[in-house]
């Protein structure tokens, strides 16, 4: 069993200069600040990196991420929220397909999401795609807790 609460501290440290370039606040909430789970936490931060990057990506200066750690009886969620450019429906299958990008090249070749997709599926788990409101979008990461 691991803490996810330094798993998480630590990708938010390792991105600090990026969330700063866009001077984008980020905001962590926890449930339960001593949440432990099964996961393989190296695969756990490759997951954050990558979300986290593409929140980046997508938003606009001075916007706010949002980092949300709940659970249920059975379920670890990490919600990673934020208020950027949001996804089209017509993409939203894709997204998570090997070499998708609507990125320039240099910009993303398009693994990111596919490589999490990998990761979730290790651990049992699974990606749930929300829009977030006004704007934005939202990743809910559900991942049983044992
Ligand atoms: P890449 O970042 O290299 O493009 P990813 O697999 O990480 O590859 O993401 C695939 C595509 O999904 C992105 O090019 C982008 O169109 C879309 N996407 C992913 N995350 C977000 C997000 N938070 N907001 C808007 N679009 C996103
Ligand atoms: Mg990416």
């Amino acid at each position: 069993l691991q803490k996810i609460k330094p798993i998480i501290v630590f990708a938010l440290s390792f991105l600090k200069s990026n969330f700063q370039k866009k001077e984008i606040k980020t905001e962590l909430t926890f449930k339960d600040e001593n949440i432990v789970a099964k996961v393989d936490s190296v695969q756990i931060t490759q997951v954050l990196f990558n979300l986290l990057i593409n929140a980046i990506f997508a938003s606009q200066e001075k916007s706010i991420i949002k980092i949300i750690v709940d659970h249920d009886d059975n379920n670890l969620y990490l919600k990673i929220e934020d208020q950027g450019t949001g996804i089209p429906d017509t993409i939203k299958e894709k997204i998570f397909e090997p070499f998708f990008t609507t990125k320039p090249v240099n910009y993303g070749c398009g693994l990111g999401l596919s490589v999490v997709n990998g990761i979730i599926k290790n651990h049992n788990g699974e990606i749930i795609l929300q829009d977030n409101f006004p704007k934005g979008s939202i990743f809910i990461i559900r991942i049983p807790l044992t």
